[in-house]
């Protein structure tokens, strides 16, 4: 599955995109009475010639929940997996910030509770980070001993602190919403330079987004950790952000 969405010209080719990621279903029958004998009435609405019901062509989809046209679905998704602001994709795409917020959330949603296996987020956030087989993996911690922390090891960019070696993690990543004492009389300035260039580059691309657009909250700044994962690896992120659509409860 490769990222076409940037070659999509219409909303028919969106439609069949859709179809070939899952995301919407062809219906071959009617959805009340299970008669195959149905007729188009107007632009997507079909009428059941057995019990002459009537029902649209999104029904059941993820066009009940986002009152917007396939494309434009989909060049929403595209531009959040690129990691563009909110903002920026409402003007250029012309759909209102709160649709863009929605999506946004609704992904953002998915990949802590299903991606990142996060519950409910506390006040302190640790992650670990190790580089395995050319891949990042992320692990979220409960919480951490702070007594294996060494002196020299804690940097701290903002509301975040950056820990080498913490047990088997190359990196843990603090998260706090207020500051850690313990870690604060550890710290000294981010010193990045000693981590394999894979997590250099995962960990300067998050920072400048986190610092460019003041990130306050924590869900938002763990879902963009999450994203920068894939700055090399669109295709999965889309699968990724594909599967937040799947299984959507109305
Ligand atoms: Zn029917």
């Amino acid at each position: 599955m490769g990222l076409l969405i940037k070659h999509l010209k219409n909303d028919e080719d969106a439609e069949l995109f859709l179809k070939n990621v899952g995301l919407l279903k062809t219906k071959e029958k009617c959805p009340y009475c299970g008669s195959t004998e149905y007729y188009v009435i107007r632009r997507n609405h079909y009428k059941c010639k057995s019990c002459r019901r009537e029902w649209s062509k999104y029904k059941g989809s993820i066009f009940e929940n986002f009152r917007i046209k396939p494309l434009k679905f989909l060049k929403i998704l595209e531009a959040l997996s690129e990691g563009t602001v909110l903002k920026k994709i409402s003007k250029d795409l012309n759909v209102s910030y709160n649709t863009v917020l929605k999506v946004r959330n609704l992904i953002r949603e998915h990949v802590l509770k299903n991606i990142l296996n996060v519950d409910e987020l506390e006040e302190n956030i640790f992650i670990g980070v190790n580089h395995v087989n050319h891949k990042i993996k992320l692990d979220y911690l409960k919480t951490i001993d702070f007594s294996l922390i060494k002196d020299n090891k804690v940097g701290k960019l903002g509301r975040i602190y950056f820990i080498h070696d913490y047990k088997n993690y190359e990196l843990l990543i603090v998260i706090s919403e207020n500051t850690i004492p313990e870690l604060d009389e550890k710290s000294r300035e981010l010193i990045l330079s000693k981590l394999k260039k894979e997590l250099r580059v995962f960990v300067d691309d998050f920072t400048n987004k986190i610092s460019s657009r003041k990130l306050v909250n924590n869900k938002t700044i763990l879902y963009s950790i999450f994203l920068s994962l894939y700055i090399n690896d669109k295709n999965t992120l889309h699968e990724i952000i594909f599967s937040a659509f799947q299984n959507i409860k109305k």
